[in-house]
């Protein structure tokens, strides 16, 4: 954590683990109350990074970064986003390539292409740059293959024409969801807390309304796609739909909410299983051969092998999907860290 020279403003990466690979992890500009608040985020952000990349079975570790406003004030001008954007990237530096950032809630690819001029960390450049670009489509276009799956399972079909979705947050991930939802014919609810995203609604034919009466609404399926902490002791009772899926991270408010959303029959799948199609398409950037769409996509569409393993996992052992995913996470790290099998050290000198 650095106050910036250029900026003031407080600049924090949160590295979980690098037991797979560097840690890579968005860089998300937002308003907190005070600092402890925002390394908070940092680090509870960090956790999931680790988890989504060993479950997606990517060689990365988690990893977050944090650009702290102030809460309650306007956002930077475009003087002070630049000197701060800078200072974060000196922040990023001096990690010497343990965490390597990328855009995140309030932060742009442009935003990246700033940050490439004081480290080399960084990706999710612009495609121009011969870099993925935003991933954002790329995590609705797994979250839409998770709902796909969340169907198959609930109704026995992954057939969305007919399904009615209640996508909450309209930003670059939901509206590009609510998008590819309405071109399946599925028949859709949004919200969102910017009004001006309602022309978005209105284009997809979609019911407008206020966000918490989307997250209540009389739907098949709930896709949180905006803040955390969405699913608690409150909001979970108050549910009317079959199964949530969605880009959100942290979307429990605590560890009991997924046994709730069990007790509920509501079928929540994990939000590190369901948005990891961002990393996923960044992550081709680092292999050998460079970025390429069209690996790009079937590494993200596999998202829905993935939550089938965890669903299968957690039905054999009777636990939650985020037990099951947990699980699996779990066991990859251990493989990473493990030593290497002694008979790949080769013979002992004689
Ligand atoms: P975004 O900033 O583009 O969109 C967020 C949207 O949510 C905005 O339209 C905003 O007005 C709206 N919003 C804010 N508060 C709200 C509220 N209380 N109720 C309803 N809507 C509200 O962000 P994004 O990139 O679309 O990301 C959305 C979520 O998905 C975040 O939690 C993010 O961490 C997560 N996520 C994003 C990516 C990605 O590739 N962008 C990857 C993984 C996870």
């Amino acid at each position: 954590m650095r106050r910036g020279r250029r900026s003031g403003l407080y600049t924090i990466v949160a590295v979980h683990s690098t037991a797979r690979g560097p840690s890579l992890g968005g860089c998300r500009m937002w308003g907190y109350a005070d600092s402890r608040d925002a390394v908070a985020d940092a680090l509870r952000l960090s956790r999931a990074m680790t988890f989504k990349a060993a479950v997606a079975d990517l060689p990365l570790g988690g990893g977050k970064g944090v650009i702290m406003r102030r809460a309650g004030e306007p956002p930077l001008d475009p003087e002070l986003r630049r000197a701060a954007l800078l200072d974060f990237a000196d922040t990023v530096d001096a990690l010497e390539g343990r965490y390597m950032t990328a855009e995140d809630v309030g932060t742009s690819d442009a935003d990246m292409t700033v940050i490439a001029e004081r480290t080399p960390h960084v990706t999710g450049l612009a495609v121009e740059r011969g870099s993925s670009g935003d991933p954002s489509r790329w995590t609705a276009l797994g979250v839409q293959e998770a709902i796909h799956v969340a169907c198959e399972r609930v109704w026995g079909s992954r057939e969305l024409a007919g399904r009615s979705v209640a996508v909450v947050g309209l930003g670059r991930v939901g509206g590009a969801l609510a998008r590819g939802l309405a071109a399946e014919g599925a028949r859709l609810v949004a919200a969102d807390v910017d009004e001006s995203k309602r022309a978005l609604a209105g284009a997809l034919g979609a019911e407008w309304t206020d966000p918490e009466s989307a997250m209540r609404a009389d739907v098949d399926v709930v896709s949180p796609c905006a803040l955390n902490a969405v699913l608690g002791a409150e909001s979970i009772p108050a549910l009317r739909c079959r199964a949530v899926a969605g880009a959100a991270n942290n979307q429990l408010a605590s560890e009991e909410a997924a046994a709730l959303l069990m007790e509920r029959e509501i079928l929540w799948v994990p939000d590190f299983v369901a948005n990891a199609g961002g990393i996923i398409n960044i992550s081709v950037e680092l292999e050998p051969e460079g970025y390429a769409p069209e690996r790009a996509e079937g590494r993200v569409r596999a998202i829905g092998d993935t939550l089938r393993t965890v669903l299968d996992d957690a039905d054999a052992a009777g636990t939650t999907p985020l037990a099951a995913a947990m699980a699996l996470g779990y066991r990859r790290l251990a493989e990473a860290s493990a030593p290497p099998p002694a008979a790949s050290l080769g013979a002992p000198p004689a």
